[in-house]
C-alpha cells in the first residue's frame, strides 16, 4: 500500500460532513463531549482487551485522556492511550460513515423548519466524530492500535477528501487535533483554547467519565520578594470527578449530570424523557441506570436495530448492546447495568445461560414498564409523546412477553371510533362499554378511513358501539394472540358471528327473521351454489344497515390484511 493516499469520503459521510461544516447545530460546544466520549470508549476497550488477551503487550497502568491547547497555533488536541485504530479501521470507521441512514437524515433536515427541529433530528441520528468540523477547519488524527507497530495519520479539511498516511511510529492510542476555525474576536464564549472554557465544558459534559481527563495548567505565583520574578509553574491537573453516576444514590446526582451521562451512553444529542436509577443488594448485587429517550432512533424498526443497554462488571465496561438484559421490544431503552458478581470474562454465550442475568432482565423489564405506567398516569402529555414514538415497539411486547401482558395492555392506547383525535386506553374503552356488551370490538386494516367506511362497521355505528381501529401491521399479530383484557375477549368485527342484539331484541325479531329466511331461501341457495368455490357459506345478516352484502371471515381464519401479508411473502 502507498504510504500516503488521498481518498474520497463515502457519499453519505460527505453529506453529513457538509452539514457539520456549515453547522446547522447551534450547540457547537458538544464536539468536545463527542471526542471525550470516543476516547473513553477506546480506553474501556483496551482495558477489556488487555484483560482477555494476556499476549497483548500493552501498558495499562495509566490509562487516561489528555487535553492540550495551543493558543498561538489555535489548536486543541484530545489524546488517549486506548485501543487505537488500524489503518483499515480508520478508513472504515472515520472515512465511511458506519451509521446508515444519513441520506434519510439529510432529507429530513431539509424539511426541518427551524434550529430546534434540526437539533431534534440530530438527536435521533447522532453525529459523533464529525462534530469536530463544527469548530475546526482541519482535523488531524494520529492513531496506533494496541499491539501493532506502525501507526496511521488521517487528515481532512471536511471537504470531499481526506489523506491517510502510514507512520513508522506514534504513541499507542489516538490523538485528535482540531485546527480551530479563525477566531471570532467578538465571541469569547467559544474560545476553545482557553483553559477555563475547556474546564467548564468538561465539568458540564464529561464529569462522570470513568477515566482521568488531564490538562496542563499554568499557575502564576507572585514574586517571592519585592522586585523578584513572577513564578510560573506548569502541572497536570485532573479536571473531572470520575464518579460513576450509577453507583451514586439518586439524590446526590443532579438532573444535568443525568442528562449528560445519557448523551454519552446513548450517543444522543437531546434530553431523555425519563431517568430510571436502580439498585439491588443481597444475593446478587447490581446497579442500573436506564433512560427512556424522548425520540425514537430512525432505525427502531429496521432489522439490525440493537438493544441499547451496556453491561459493566464491577465498574469495568464489558459490552455494548447487551441483548440479554432487555427484551427486544424494549430496545429503545438506553443505559448501563453494572453487575457485581459476574466474571470479567463473560461472553454473550455465557450470559444466555446465566440465571442471575435472567433475573436482572426480569426486574429491569418490570421497572421500565411500571415507569411508563407512572408517566401515563401522572404526565399524560409526555405519555402521548412516548406512545407516538415507541407505541409500536410496545405492541410487539404484547405478542412476545406473556409475563407482562397485563401491564403492557394497561400502558397501550389505540385509535377508536369514540374520538377522531384522542387515542383510548383499554380501561376507558371498557368503562364505556354498553350494557350487555361482553367483548372488546376491533377492526384491523390499512387506514382509519378504510375501516370507518367498511360495511362491517355499519351495525356498530347504528347501535353506538365503540370499535378499536387498529392500523399498525403489528396489531394483526398481537390481537390474535392476546386472549383478553379485564375478562373481556377481543372480537374482530369482520370475523364470525357478531351478535349485537340483546335477548329482547332477539325475541322481537325472531318471527320477522324466520319469515325473511323463507323469503330469501331461494336466493341464498342460488348464491351458495354460484359462489361455491369462493365462500364457505352465504347467510342472512343483521349487521348491515345500508350495504347489501359483505364478506366475513371465519371466527378462526386469518384477517384479510394478514392474508395479504402472507401472500405477499409467498407463503
Ligand atoms: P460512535 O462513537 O457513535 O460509534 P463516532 O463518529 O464518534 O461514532 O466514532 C466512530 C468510530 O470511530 C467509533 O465507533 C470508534 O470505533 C472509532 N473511534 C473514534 N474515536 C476513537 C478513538 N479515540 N479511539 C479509537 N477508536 C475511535
Ligand atoms: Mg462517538
Amino acid at each position: 500500500a502507498p504510504r500516503r493516499e488521498q481518498l474520497e469520503f463515502q457519499a453519505e459521510a460527505r453529506q453529513l460532513l457538509d452539514l457539520m461544516v456549515h453547522s446547522i447545530y447551534s450547540n457547537k460546544d458538544s464536539f468536545l463531549r463527542e471526542l471525550i466520549s470516543n476516547a473513553s470508549d477506546a480506553l474501556d476497550k483496551l482495558r477489556l482487551e488487555a484483560y482477555r488477551n494476556k499476549d497483548l503487550d500493552v501498558d495499562t497502568s495509566d490509562l487516561h485522556i489528555e487535553i492540550e491547547t495551543d493558543k498561538d497555533a489555535r489548536t486543541l488536541t484530545i489524546r488517549d492511550n486506548g485501543i487505537g485504530m488500524s489503518h483499515d479501521e480508520v478508513i472504515d470507521l472515520i472515512g465511511t460513515l458506519a451509521k446508515s441512514g444519513t441520506a434519510e437524515l439529510r432529507s429530513k433536515l431539509r424539511e426541518a423548519r427551524d434550529a430546534a427541529a434540526s437539533e431534534e433530528l440530530i438527536g435521533q441520528f447522532g453525529i459523533g466524530f464529525y462534530s469536530s468540523f463544527m469548530v475546526a477547519d482541519k482535523v488531524t488524527l494520529v492513531t496506533r492500535k494496541a499491539g501493532e507497530s506502525s501507526a496511521t495519520r488521517w487528515e481532512s479539511a471536511g471537504e470531499a477528501t481526506y489523506t491517510i498516511e502510514t507512520l513508522d511510529e506514534a504513541p499507542q492510542g489516538t490523538s485528535v487535533t482540531l485546527h480551530l476555525k479563525p477566531e471570532d474576536t467578538e465571541d469569547h464564549l467559544h474560545d476553545y483554547t482557553s483553559e477555563w472554557k475547556i474546564k467548564e465544558l468538561v465539568k458540564r459534559y464529561s464529569d462522570f467519565i470513568a477515566w482521568p481527563i488531564r490538562m496542563q495548567v499554568e499557575r502564576k505565583t507572585p514574586p517571592a520578594e519585592e522586585g523578584g520574578e513572577e513564578q510560573v509553574t506548569i502541572s497536570d491537573e485532573t479536571i473531572n470527578s470520575m464518579k460513576a453516576l450509577w453507583a451514586r444514590s439518586k439524590d446526590e446526582v443532579s438532573e444535568d449530570e443525568y442528562k449528560e451521562f445519557y448523551k454519552h451512553v446513548a450517543h444522543a444529542w437531546d434530553d431523555p424523557l425519563e431517568v430510571i436509577p436502580m439498585k439491588a443488594e443481597g444475593t446478587f448485587e447490581y446497579q442500573a441506570l436506564l433512560f427512556i429517550p424522548t425520540h425514537a432512533p430512525f432505525d427502531l424498526f429496521m432489522r439490525d436495530a440493537k438493544v441499547g443497554v451496556q453491561l459493566y462488571v464491577k465498574r469495568v465496561f464489558i459490552m455494548d448492546d447487551c441483548d440479554q438484559l432487555m427484551p427486544e421490544y424494549l430496545r429503545f431503552v438506553k443505559g448501563v447495568v453494572d453487575a457485581q458478581d459476574l466474571s470479567l470474562n463473560v461472553s454473550r454465550e455465557i450470559l444466555q445461560q446465566d440465571r442471575q442475568i435472567r433475573a436482572i432482565r426480569r426486574r429491569l423489564t418490570k421497572k421500565v414498564l411500571s415507569t411508563i405506567k407512572d408517566i401515563k398516569n401522572e404526565r399524560p402529555e409526555e405519555y402521548r409523546t412516548f406512545w407516538n414514538e415507541f407505541g409500536r415497539a410496545i405492541k410487539e411486547g404484547l405478542l412476545s412477553d406473556t409475563d407482562n401482558r397485563e401491564t403492557l395492555l394497561s400502558i397501550s392506547s389505540f385509535a377508536s371510533t369514540h374520538s377522531d383525535e384522542e387515542l383510548t386506553s383499554l380501561e376507558d374503552y371498557v368503562a364505556r362499554m354498553k350494557e350487555g356488551q361482553e367483548q372488546i370490538y376491533y377492526a384491523t386494516g390499512e387506514s382509519r378511513q378504510l375501516l370507518e367506511s367498511s360495511p362491517h362497521m355499519e351495525a356498530f355505528r347504528a347501535k353506538g358501539i365503540e370499535v378499536l381501529l387498529l392500523t399498525d401491521p403489528v396489531d394483526e399479530m398481537w390481537v390474535g394472540a392476546v386472549p383478553e383484557f379485564d375478562g373481556k375477549s377481543f372480537q374482530s368485527i369482520a370475523k364470525g358471528e357478531v351478535d349485537l342484539d340483546t335477548e329482547d331484541d332477539k325475541k322481537a325479531h325472531e318471527s320477522e327473521r324466520e319469515e325473511k329466511e323463507k323469503d330469501f331461501a331461494d336466493l341464498l341457495t342460488w348464491m351458495t351454489e354460484a359462489l361455491d368455490e369462493h365462500v364457505k357459506q352465504v347467510r342472512l345478516s343483521t349487521r348491515l344497515t345500508t350495504s347489501p352484502a359483505c364478506m366475513v371471515g371465519d371466527a378462526f381464519s386469518m384477517s384479510p390484511a394478514l392474508e395479504r401479508m402472507y401472500r405477499a411473502s409467498g407463503q
